[in-house]
């Protein structure tokens, strides 16, 4: 199997031995050793301000990104929700859900967020600003520097969806002014799925521990109470965070955050230049690192998703709804590598002469 979807992606052999190994018991100090390790390590590679804190939560992305709207905005909150395809639409579900007053900024398929979307917000009343930093669904990647500016000009919360780009795209999260970035074990961490992990800046946690909000498995008071001694309040994945905690110190050992950047960059470069003699359109103007959004001029794209998957054993990652047979998209992200770009390009190529691909 060949997988260029956007998660769950392939991972090293290191980290696929550990998932064949019994799982440990992990109220133990030596499990508290790996957790505090791993938050060492988040919290370099995403140039976490100081004072910050990152809670473990088993659970896909999703699970993170309900914790946060729940533990760190309140009723009293007006919140700024960018909505440029399904993960942006989730966001808005969960603020409707749990009630906080928000503006949703809409976006048409693969726009991108400018200040003409922003100038309107200035000096509105607003509190916070919730954005997905890529928007996997379709590949677009916003303008983080210019959301960071206007978010300082108004003193906002800024809240970083970054589940698929953490690892794939420059993030500076003290830069930025970032108070939560979320991301996931399924995406560029390259681990298998269940664990996401949420990092809070001191102004954060400060909402966290103040916060009233009824929960319990969700709760991020109790997560970082229980993380101080690298714990979790419940029975974790242990096995994922065991392997989340082994890509970590892969990453550290092959030159940090930087050059794990700069490889899946290059990745995604070298993929965007093997096509571009297919009949194949970019469909995202800004595209992230993590996944390249695709329109191919005349076949179906779920029916390229299919012929890769049926035929050549590759798995690209189609896309749902409306765009089905419009758009399908190409991840660069985990144990990926360019000979693997040549081999989904080779296939493509086969295709086209087959006139499966035009
Ligand atoms: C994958 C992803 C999520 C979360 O999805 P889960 O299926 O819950 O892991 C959220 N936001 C973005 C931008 C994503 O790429």
């Amino acid at each position: 199997m060949l997988n260029f979807t956007v998660g769950p992606v392939m991972s090293s052999e290191a980290v696929r031995a550990i998932g064949g190994q019994h799982v440990p018991y992990f109220r133990t100090p030596e499990f508290s050793e790996v957790m505090l390790q791993s938050e060492q390590l988040v919290l370099r590679f995403a140039c976490a301000p100081e004072g910050s804190r990152v809670a473990f939560m088993t659970g896909s992305g999703t699970a993170s990104m309900e914790a946060t709207v729940m533990n760190v905005l309140t009723a009293s909150d007006k919140a700024i929700v960018v909505n440029g395809g399904s993960f942006g639409e989730r966001f808005v579900e969960l603020c409707q859900i749990h009630q906080i007053p928000h503006t949703e900024i809409h976006l048409d398929f693969c726009q991108p967020l400018t200040e003409a979307h922003l100038a309107p917000l200035a000096n509105q009343g607003y509190t916070a600003f919730v954005v997905n930093m890529g928007e996997t669904s379709t590949g677009v990647l916003y303008d983080m520097p210019m959301i960071s500016r206007f978010c300082k000009e108004n003193g906002l919360l800024l809240i970083v969806d970054a589940i698929s780009t953490f690892l794939a795209d420059p993030f500076n999260m003290a830069e930025l002014g970032a108070d939560v970035m979320i991301t996931g074990s399924q995406k560029a961490l390259a681990c298998p799925p269940g664990v996401s992990l949420i990092v809070l800046s001191p102004r954060a946690i400060e909402r966290v521990e103040s916060s009233t909000t009824p929960c319990m498995y969700l709760n991020l008071k109790l997560a970082l109470k229980n993380g101080e001694r690298g714990q979790t309040p419940f029975t974790p994945a242990v096995g994922v965070l065991l392997q989340i905690n082994q890509r970590l110190r892969e990453i550290e050992a092959q030159g940090g955050v930087d050059a794990e950047v700069k490889r899946t960059a290059a990745l995604a470069a070298d993929f965007r230049q093997k096509i571009a003699d297919m009949p194949l359109r970019l469909a995202s103007p800004s595209p992230s690192n993590a996944v390249t959004s695709l329109r191919p001029v005349a076949t179906p794209a779920y029916q390229i998703f299919t012929t890769l998957k049926d035929e050549y054993q590759i798995w690209v990652c189609p896309n749902g709804g409306v765009l089905r047979d419009e758009i399908f998209r190409v991840g660069h992200i985990g144990a990926l590598t360019p000979a693997d770009n040549t081999t989904l390009a080779e296939a493509m190529h086969d295709m086209m002469k087959r006139g499966l691909l035009k």
